[in-house]
């Protein structure tokens, strides 16, 4: 008999064709650096709660795609329609590895790219494109999660000195990293430093017991009086839209990565009800099941398509902050939606380790609330709709 002819949930809705010769073939080699690299360790990563940042890292120098985005400095300067891409492979990978990527290019690089002197540039933005150097990015607090304007991380004066003081807490890579971005309040508003994290007085105890990004670093960041030249201070960045440029950018990256997560669990999940006998006959052949499959591919295709749209906005410069809390929000919580679903088809199977949906469902909890939970960007969206801002 001949083999049934199948389509893959994307390929269905033929987006290759809006993207470049150029950004697919990025988009090919990643994925052929998460076949190889990761999928064969990542449910071991993630069963112990370990990654070896470090080395992986350097990997991900090597293949250009830390900091990919930015110019000069060794950084590729591809396209943000392909800095999207590799992170939906990334993702698909698992959620851990694509956080590495945008923490350490959207916002540790991208916060001294866009708002550093030209000595912190040359400083540490070739060894980070290179994965040599490790970034973090210290913005929100025990106290201050989606209301980072309350943070009570100060940074004082002392001759010429600042010397910060104060916790912050959920910080990816904080452990690890070589050099990490805080933002702390002065006398003159909030503004960013670039702290070495062997600076006296800083410490980054790790966070243990998650349930979800296991295969990444989590930390509390502790400032104890730490003391920083004057030249430690990002120039370019006042009050809170310093930080928040840069969380515009990672949150750009979520946009595609989510979906990532979501292809990997629908294509794991097509496979397997094809596998799978169930009173005689293949899962994949009852109708309750394809209902299911087709609109999880209807909701994967459409993020998609608003991925790349928003991909082409950035592109010619004109991607406003509310669209991309318009990608954030949905393809998010529709990535974690069909997670989900996906589990259901696989039934006991599904709870493991040996298929990935379980864990991309645990990761999409933390993506749905960090750069801006779903409520957030739905007062977001709101304040932009009516001209009402609805957040206190
Ligand atoms: P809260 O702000 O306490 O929110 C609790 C609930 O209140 C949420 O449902 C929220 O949507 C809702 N809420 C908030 N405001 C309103 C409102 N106005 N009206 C109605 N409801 C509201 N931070 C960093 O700075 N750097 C990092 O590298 C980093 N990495 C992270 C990694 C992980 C794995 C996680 C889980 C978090 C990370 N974070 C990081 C922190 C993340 O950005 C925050 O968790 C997020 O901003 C939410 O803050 P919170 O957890 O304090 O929740």
């Amino acid at each position: 008999m001949a083999d049934k002819v199948t389509q893959g949930p994307l390929e269905m809705f033929g987006t290759d064709a809006l993207v470049d010769e150029e950004s697919l073939a990025i988009r090919d080699t990643v994925r052929r650096f998460v076949r190889d690299r990761i999928r064969p360790e990542i449910a071991e990563w993630y069963e112990t709660g370990t990654m070896p940042v470090r080395e992986l890292a350097k990997e991900l120098g090597s293949l250009g795609v830390m900091g990919m985005h930015l110019t000069g400095y060794d950084c590729a300067g591809t396209s943000a329609t392909a800095y999207g891409l590799a992170c939906l492979e990334l993702e698909a990978g698992d959620s851990g590895l694509r956080s590495l990527v945008s923490v350490q290019g959207s916002l540790a690089m991208f916060a001294i790219w866009k708002h550093g002197s030209e000595e912190q540039k040359q400083e540490w933005l070739p060894r980070m494109a290179a994965g040599e150097a490790v970034g973090c990015f210290g913005l929100t607090e025990p106290d201050f999660g989606s209301n980072p304007a309350g943070m009570r991380t100060a940074a004082r004066r002392d001759g010429d000195d600042w010397v910060l003081s104060g916790n912050k807490m959920w910080i990816t890579n904080g452990s690890v990293a070589d050099v990490a971005v805080v933002w702390a309040r002065t006398d003159d508003g909030i503004r960013g430093f670039v702290v070495p994290t062997d600076t006296p007085g800083f410490s980054a105890p790790e966070i243990k017991k998650k349930m979800s990004l296991r295969a990444s670093v989590t930390s509390e960041l502790v400032l104890d009086d730490v003391r920083l030249p004057a030249a430690a201070m990002l120039p370019g960045a006042k009050g809170l839209s310093g930080p928040l440029s840069c969380l515009n950018e990672a949150r750009f990256g979520i946009v595609f990565g989510a979906l990532g997560a979501a292809r990997d669990c629908l294509e794991r999940t097509i496979a397997y009800a094809g596998e799978r006998d169930i009173f005689d006959k293949p899962l994949s052949a009852y109708q309750i099941t394809q209902t299911k499959l087709a609109d999880m591919t209807l909701e994967l295709g459409k993020g998609m398509l608003l991925a790349l749209h928003l991909g082409r906005l950035k592109d010619a410069g004109e991607l406003r902050p509310e669209q991309v809390s318009l990608g954030k929000l949905n393809n998010v919580r529709e990535s974690i939606a069909i997670a989900r679903e996906c589990r259901t088809l696989l039934g006991a199977a599904g709870i493991t380790l040996e298929y990935p949906v379980m864990r991309h469902a645990n990761n999409l909890e933390s993506v749905l609330t960090y750069e801006g939970t779903s409520e957030v960007h739905q007062l977001v969206i709101g304040q932009a709709l009516t001209g009402e801002a609805a957040f206190r």
